[in-house]
C-alpha cells in the first residue's frame, strides 16, 4: 500500500501556520517567530490524525481481505483507494464507519488530556487537535456520498433493499442536497441569524461544495457504470483471431485474416503457445506497399501473462483484468489454453457505450 501527500496539502499547511502563528504567540509569547514553526508543527499533526482517519479505512478493508491500492492526503483530507467495491453492505459499513469512529476517539483522547496538559502551548494544541477531530469526525458521518456517512447510509439502503446500485442512487443524490447546503450556509448564516459571514466563509463554502457536488456526481456516474456493467462478457465482444508465425509476411496473414473474416492476428510459436497479438494501430501505421516486407512480429506486442485473459471473464472483473495491464488489445484463451481470439479495448469501450 502506497501513501502519497499531495503537494496542495504544504498550501494548507502553510496557511495553518500563517493563521495560527499569532494566537500561539498569545499563549507562548517567548517563541517570536518560532510561532510559525510550531504553527506548522500544529499542521503536521492535524494531517496526521488526518492520517489515522483514513488508515482506519485501510485496514478495516484489508481485514476483510479487499485490497488497498493507496492512501492519498490532500488539502480538504485524505482518501483511501480500495480496489474493487465491499461485496456486502456489513462490509460497506464497518469500512466507512470506521473513520469517522477513529477521528471521534482521537478527538475524545485529546480532549481528556486538555486539563492535565500544561497550560500555554501544549494546552493551545492538545484543544486544536481536540476540536479538529471532533468536527472531522462528525462532519464525515453527514450522509451524502463522498462523504463516509454517504457510505454508510448506501450501506444501510442496500441492505435495506438489496439493490446496491439504487442505494448508490440514494447516497449520491443525498451528496448533492449536503453539497447544496455546504455552499448556501454562509447566507442562511448570514440571512436567519446575526453571524455575518465573511469573505472567506463564502469562498471556503464554495469550495467545499464543489467538491462535495463532483464527488457525489461521480458515484452516480460509477452507479450509472456498474449498473450496465453485467451487460459486458469478453466472449461476446471478441474477435476472432487466427494464429500466424512470428516472420509470416503481414500482407499475407492479413490476406489469411480476411479469408477466414478474423479481426485478430497472433502470433504463435512452433509449439502453438501465443508469443505475441497484432497491434491494429502498428496495422494501420504501415503503408499498404510495405505490408508484404513487414513481418507479423515487427507490428505485434508481446504477449505478457496479463495479456492472456480467460474467455469468460465479464463484467467488472474482465474491467479489472484490463486496468491490472493496460493494452489496446489482449488474446482471450480457453481454460484449457486454446486460443478464443482477440479482445480490443476499442470493442469493449463501443459494446460499453451500447449497452
Ligand atoms: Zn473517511
Amino acid at each position: 500500500m502506497d501513501i502519497y501527500v499531495r503537494a496542495s496539502w504544504l498550501l494548507i499547511a502553510a496557511l495553518i501556520s500563517v493563521l495560527f502563528a499569532p494566537r500561539i504567540q498569545d499563549v507562548a509569547p517567548g517563541l517570536g517567530g518560532l510561532a510559525y514553526v510550531a504553527g506548522l508543527a500544529f499542521a503536521v499533526l492535524l494531517y496526521l490524525s488526518v492520517l489515522l482517519h483514513e488508515l482506519s479505512h485501510a485496514l478495516a478493508a484489508k481485514g476483510f481481505g479487499m485490497p488497498v491500492r493507496s492512501v492519498t492526503l490532500h488539502f480538504l483530507g485524505g482518501v483511501t483507494e480500495i480496489e474493487g467495491e465491499p461485496p456486502t453492505p456489513w462490509r460497506e459499513f464497518v469500512v466507512a464507519v470506521v473513520g469517522p469512529l477513529t477521528s471521534l476517539a482521537l478527538g475524545g483522547l485529546a480532549y481528556l488530556a486538555i486539563d492535565p496538559a500544561p497550560e500555554g502551548l501544549l494546552t493551545f494544541v492538545v484543544e486544536g487537535l481536540a476540536i479538529a477531530n471532533i468536527v472531522v469526525g462528525v462532519l464525515n458521518l453527514v450522509p451524502g456520498l463522498p462523504l463516509d456517512g454517504g457510505r454508510v447510509l448506501r450501506a444501510v439502503v442496500w441492505w435495506l433493499t438489496r439493490r446496491p446500485h439504487f442505494a448508490t442512487t440514494v447516497a449520491g443524490w443525498s451528496g448533492r442536497v449536503v453539497a447544496i447546503l455546504a455552499l448556501v450556509t454562509p447566507m442562511l448564516l448570514g440571512a436567519f441569524t446575526s453571524i455575518e459571514p465573511h469573505l472567506f466563509d463564502y469562498f471556503l463554502a464554495g469550495v467545499i461544495g464543489l467538491f462535495l457536488w463532483e464527488g457525489a456526481s461521480q458515484a452516480l456516474l460509477g452507479a450509472k457504470i456498474r449498473r450496465k456493467l453485467p451487460g459486458l462478457h469478453a466472449r461476446t465482444i471478441a474477435r476472432r483471431a487466427i494464429g500466424v508465425e512470428r516472420d509470416l509476411p503481414l500482407a499475407e496473414a492479413m490476406r489469411r485474416a480476411e479469408a477466414e473474416q478474423a479481426g485478430g492476428i497472433v502470433v504463435l510459436e512452433t509449439d502453438g503457445t501465443p508469443s505475441g497479438v497484432v497491434v491494429e494501430s502498428a496495422v494501420s501505421a504501415t503503408p499498404e506497399e510495405r505490408r508484404p516486407w513487414v513481418n507479423v512480429g515487427a507490428v505485434s506486442r508481446p504477449v505478457k501473462p496479463g495479456l492472456l485473459l480467460e474467455a469468460d471473464l465479464s463484467g467488472e472483473a474482465l474491467l479489472l483484468a484490463m486496468q491490472a495491464t493496460p493494452s489496446s488489445e489482449y488474446v482471450l484463451v480457453e481454460p484449457d489454453g486454446q486460443i478464443y481470439g482477440v479482445l480490443a479495448t476499442a470493442d469493449v469501450d463501443a459494446a460499453f457505450a451500447a449497452v
